[in-house]
């Protein structure tokens, strides 16, 4: 699973699902919008629409899925009800992986019932440009005991460990980016995919009048 606001979904997002994929021999990665993320403001996009993004960018890539099941529930978008709820379906067996940025990860100490993630699945850090700083206190006990140093200790059980990966391509790209430059009205080209870039002309999305 990655979840993310994906606000909208870029490259960056979508050249890690595909080296994580190959990197921890995935059956395919889901990728999660959230509906409400509990961590930041609103998004100023529906769900609906990140979600429609987010299919238009891999339709034809049948490694990753989109998977709405954030927005089938009301109230802040915890990742640790999402795992819970993957966990029942997929069964006790299951390897469960949870990937988050590192930007993402510095903040995992904070977040709502932290100790359950790691009750239903592992969690993988992807390092990221721009994205070094030390960890927090509350995070180094979180994931005290947890951390192993290779794909195969981390998939010899269904879940409960901790891993950081650095893939091969690193992409200096967020969402904020993208939405700073179609707030101005620069080109957004090939930071993401064309069939999103036509998802957001046709729809007028966070163009200055949208908002
Ligand atoms: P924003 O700029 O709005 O904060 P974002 O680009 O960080 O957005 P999110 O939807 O918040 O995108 O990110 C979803 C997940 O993808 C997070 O775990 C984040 O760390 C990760 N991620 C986002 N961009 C990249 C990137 N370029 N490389 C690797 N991971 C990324």
């Amino acid at each position: 699973m990655l979840g993310g606001t994906f606000d909208p979904i870029h490259h960056g997002h979508l050249r890690s699902a595909i080296e994580l994929r190959e990197a921890l021999g995935l059956d395919h990665v889901l990728l999660v919008p959230a509906h409400q993320p509990p961590h930041r403001a609103a998004p100023g996009v529906s769900s609906d629409q990140r979600l429609a993004m987010l299919e238009a960018a891999i339709e034809a890539e049948p490694g990753l899925k989109a998977d709405g099941r954030e927005l089938l529930r009301d109230g802040p978008s915890y990742s640790a009800d999402t795992l819970a709820s993957l966990r029942a379906e997929y069964g006790p067996q299951a390897r469960l992986v949870m990937a988050i940025g590192h930007d993402a990860f510095l903040k995992l100490g904070e977040w709502h019932a932290a100790d359950r993630l790691f009750d239903d699945a592992h969690v993988v850090v992807i390092e990221r440009p721009d994205h070094d700083a030390p960890l927090p206190r509350a995070l180094e006990a979180l994931i005290q005991g947890r951390e192993v140093d290779s794909v195969a200790a981390l998939m010899a059980r269904p879940g409960g460990h901790l891993l950081r990966l650095s893939l091969p391509t690193r992409m200096a790209i967020s969402a904020t980016f993208v939405r700073e430059r179609l707030a101005l009205g620069d080109s957004v080209r090939y930071l993401l995919p064309e069939a999103v870039i036509r998802h957001i002309e046709a729809h007028g999305l966070y163009c200055p009048s949208s908002t």
